[in-house]
């Protein structure tokens, strides 16, 4: 089967500090995929490549049979692969509405946004019952699920999420996670990166453990999940 995303002996650097020392992975078409590891392991760098934020020092992107090299971020968007970054980004000025349509920039079809606005309602209420209210004024839960809302709006073949459940909530990281195991069942494949190993193994089907810039160990969710090592690391047992 050929893979939505292969990544092969991926590089990057900023100057001479080497973030992503030489990694490969793949993501099939309707899976959930992450990528988890300490501060600093390289999980945000490998995101912001995938987008195009960043330019490789070497190996090889391709998404859906497209090699991504030298592709501009804007382009890599209409093929398909969304961002929802971490720290959200959203702008607080904009309503909510505005910010959802601003995931729509590069799309033409007034109609088929006006439906995505309101599937994005559907999926996260809050964001509807709110809609006309500036964004800055949602919690950090609710941006993070306008985050997403917005990067939905691309109508994404591969939505990437770097680490949507920094700084919430036990419950509001609860209500996230279900909404992309919700996400899934409809299915949108996702890249998710997380601190939180323990609910990330939990809903993926692949898992790659990153540290320093390396894939160290990779499974399925469930087998990293009850990997002995695994759990010393990242789930804090003894
Ligand atoms: P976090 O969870 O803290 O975001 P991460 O796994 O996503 O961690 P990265 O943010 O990708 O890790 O960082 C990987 C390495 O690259 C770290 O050593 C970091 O200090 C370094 N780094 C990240 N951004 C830059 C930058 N703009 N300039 C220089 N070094 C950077």
């Amino acid at each position: 089967m050929t893979a939505l995303l292969e990544v092969e002996d991926l590089r990057v650097s900023y100057g001479r500090i080497e973030a992503v020392k030489g990694i490969s992975f793949r993501v099939e078409e309707g899976q959930v995929v992450t990528l988890i590891g300490a501060n600093g392991a390289g999980k945000t760098t490998t995101l912001r490549t995938l987008s195009g934020l960043l330019r490789p020092a070497g190996g090889r992107i391709v998404f859906d049979g497209t090699p991504l090299s030298g592709v501009p971020a804007h382009r890599i968007v209409s093929l398909g692969l969304a961002h929802s970054p971490e720290g959200r980004h959203i702008f607080p000025r904009l309503t909510i509405t505005e910010n959802l349509r601003l995931g729509a920039f590069l799309r033409g079809d007034k109609a088929g946004i006006a439906r995505d606005v309101r599937r994005a309602y559907d999926l996260f209420p809050v964001l509807g019952e709110r809609r006309g209210q500036a964004a800055g004024t949602l919690s950090g839960g609710e941006q993070q699920m306008l985050a997403m809302g917005r990067a939905l709006m691309s109508r994404p073949r591969l939505l990437m999420l770097d680490e949507p459940s920094m700084g919430l909530s036990p419950i509001m990281m609860r209500k996230i996670m279900e909404t992309i195991r919700e996400l899934r069942s409809t299915g949108t494949t996702i890249l998710l990166v997380e601190q939180n190993a323990q609910a990330a193994l939990a809903l993926a089907d692949q898992g790659h453990v990153m540290e320093t810039g390396r894939v160290v160990l990779s499974g399925t969710g469930s087998g990293l999940l009850h990997d002995a090592s695994v759990r010393r690391a990242y789930l804090g047992e003894d």
